[in-house]
């Protein structure tokens, strides 16, 4: 199908943008990498009546150390994130998460603002965010803002940015020298929006677990934290025990919906697998004993 009619703005600065975000409000969308928005377009899912495209904008762009806190540009590429060498030393998550974001061509265009904007349930960076304790930086023409990851994800598609609002920049804060981070997914082919997903970031002592949060993803309309699961988990040795109690209490976080993928009883079996996988690999990481 083709796309319905719609202008095209391309924004010479980031003022420019937020100034077309206040005339056009809903009607606008900003266009960033365009992997998400343009195949909604020619499937006719969305039909706004301007596109601002703000890929000129190089102020969006770009990775930094700011203190412990790493910041990304909105608009750098999935690809510039995979390779950068100041997120594999200071976020190892987001370094082992990146692979599973779709294919090379759409890394190559796709952004991480663009993910997080577009929220997908089963997007691999607003979990690694939510699991992260992520900022987002939202920004309209009265001045910037700081969302929470844990505010931020309202639900389908659904964020807590403003229709005027122009996402910016992302700032994590960088992982704690003694903690370890795993990323897992299970998807049907590799680079397809995975069926099930974990992220987790904390502290393995020995074999104890401390500190651990568990975020998971591509079951509920959002990345949601596993506080069961974390409360079953942390203070507790990694055993056997550990892992059916952690099982157990995940039912009470998770009620996973229903796809062309598989069942919810489907989904959240996979995410219990995930969960023992995922810390068996955390205490692995942590120079533990399985
Ligand atoms: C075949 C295929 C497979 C894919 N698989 C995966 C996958 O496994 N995992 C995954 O995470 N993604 C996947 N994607 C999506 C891909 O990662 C996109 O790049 C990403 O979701 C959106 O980034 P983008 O820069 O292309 O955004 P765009 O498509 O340009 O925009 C997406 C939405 O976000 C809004 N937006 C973009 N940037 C901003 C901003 N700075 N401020 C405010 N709003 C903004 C747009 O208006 C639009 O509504 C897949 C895409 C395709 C086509």
């Amino acid at each position: 199908m083709k796309a319905p009619k719609f202008s095209y703005v391309r924004a010479d600065s980031v003022e420019h943008a937020l100034e077309l975000l206040d005339k056009h409000g809903d009607d606008a969308r900003i266009l960033a990498g365009g992997q998400s928005l343009m195949p909604t377009l020619n499937m006719r899912l969305s039909q706004p009546e301007i596109l601002i495209d703000i890929n000129r904008l190089n102020e969006l762009k770009g990775i930094s150390l700011d203190g412990d806190t790493v910041v990304i540009g909105a608009l750098t590429r999935h690809v510039e994130v995979l390779n950068s060498d100041i997120v594999s030393a200071h976020l190892p998550l987001v370094t082992e998460a990146m692979p599973y974001v779709a294919h090379v061509a759409i890394r190559n265009r796709g952004t991480i603002g663009g993910s997080i904007a577009l929220s997908d349930p089963a997007a691999e960076m607003p979990a690694c965010a939510l699991a992260l304790g992520a900022t987002l930086v939202v920004q309209n023409s009265g001045g910037k803002r700081e969302i929470p990851a844990e505010q931020f994800f309202h639900g389908l598609y659904e964020t807590a940015r403003a229709e005027n609002e122009l996402l910016v920049e992302i700032r994590f804060p960088s992982q704690k020298k003694d903690n370890v981070s795993v990323f897992m997914e299970l998807s049907r082919r590799h680079g397809d929006y995975a069926i099930a997903g974990i992220c987790a970031y904390g502290k393995v002592t020995g074999e104890t677990i401390d500190d651990m949060r568990l975020v998971y993803f591509a079951s509920e309309d959002r990345p949601v934290i596993g506080e069961h699961a974390i409360a079953a988990l942390n203070g507790h040795a990694w055993s056997e025990e550990t892992k059916d109690a952690v099982s157990a209490a995940l039912e009470n976080d998770l009620d996973p919906m229903a796809n062309l993928n598989g069942s919810a009883a489907m989904k959240l079996h996979l995410q219990k697998v995930l969960t023992g996988r995922a810390m068996d690999t955390a205490v692995s990481r942590a120079g533990g004993t399985l």
